[in-house]
């Protein structure tokens, strides 16, 4: 049975299941057991537990959604998007189609930077986040050095208003500011750590990103230009004036990024560049120092 023949209400959590899982094995899906599973628990409100302790329990009034849910899945939408939540570094998000949906691989800058800051950690420090998005770095950041404050920056009035429904979930608004604007312009004070997951993709590659990506993250999270590499030239110069001396600069970078990114770093004048591989041993943030 694929999900073509209804879900109806008698029908049984396992059988459900199986159904799920035979459809997102038939469209390509690349973990169909664990993505039916979650898939089948967030729209029928039960717990995974209680799916594999109860599988004869009808899905009742839930099996609308639970075919709703399985059918957008099988279109290419991320369970993510469907849901509208993602864990970023244990820490939960709301995420809306006007930001990216936070990838594990951006917890690497935040890896980054308590290597890097770690004799720091109990200081006031002041933290910017260019394209702040959902907010999930400057959330992270500001939940691993308590004593910062942190200031957020979207083009996207849409994508600001998601940062600051999470910083208040996450119970930061006291500590963190999110502000509409273009990249650093007209963005004053000095920063101990200005942080960024610009659009990086070169505009030719957008088609060929995987339809979770192509389909359902927003352009303007995606696209860099013509070499991929705009954003950075208007990151990197502009956030020279707006560090404290010694504060770092740490940008997330895509596929053979890092020998640009790290010239533009020290065409604007940062010392110490480098770069932090993510888990798949990929080079993925360039951090540097204002000297
Ligand atoms: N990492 C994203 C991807 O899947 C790109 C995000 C970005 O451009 N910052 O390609």
């Amino acid at each position: 049975m694929t999900i073509g023949a209804a879900l109806r209400a008698s029908t049984r959590r396992a059988e459900a299941l199986a159904c799920l899982v035979e459809t997102f094995k038939a469209c390509g899906i690349e973990d169909p057991k664990r993505e039916a599973g979650i898939t089948l628990s967030a729209a029928s409100g039960v717990s995974p537990i209680a799916l594999i302790v109860a599988p004869q329990e009808p899905l009742g009034s839930a099996a609308r959604k639970v075919e709703e849910f399985a059918a957008r899945r099988a279109a290419g939408e991320p369970l993510s998007r469907i849901v509208g939540k993602r864990e970023f570094w244990g820490l939960d998000f709301t995420i809306s189609p006007q930001v990216l949906d936070p990838r594990p691989e951006t917890e690497t800058i935040v890896e980054a930077s308590l290597r890097l800051l770690r004799d720091r950690r109990e200081e006031p420090l002041s933290i910017l986040d260019l394209g702040v998005g959902s907010g999930a770095l400057i959330c992270a950041l500001l939940s691993e050095f308590v004593h910062a404050r942190g200031v957020g920056v979207d083009v996207s009035a849409a994508a600001a208003n998601v940062a600051r429904s999470n910083v208040e979930a996450c119970g930061l608004a006291g500590r963190a500011e999110i502000r509409l604007g273009d990249w650093t312009r007209g963005l004053d004070g000095r920063f101990d750590l200005i942080v960024s997951n610009p659009p990086y993709v070169p505009s030719a590659d957008l088609l060929r990103l995987p339809r979770e990506v192509r389909n359902f993250d927003p352009r303007l999270a995606l696209d860099g230009g013509i070499d991929g590499l705009d954003a950075y030239r208007r990151i990197l110069p502009g956030s020279r004036s707006l560090l404290s001396g010694g504060g770092w600069l740490m940008v997330e970078i895509g596929a053979g990024q890092a020998a640009d990114v790290l010239a533009i770093a020290e065409q604007s004048g940062f010392v110490d560049a480098s770069t932090d591989k993510d888990l798949a041993g990929l080079d993925r943030v360039v951090a540097a120092r204002s000297p």
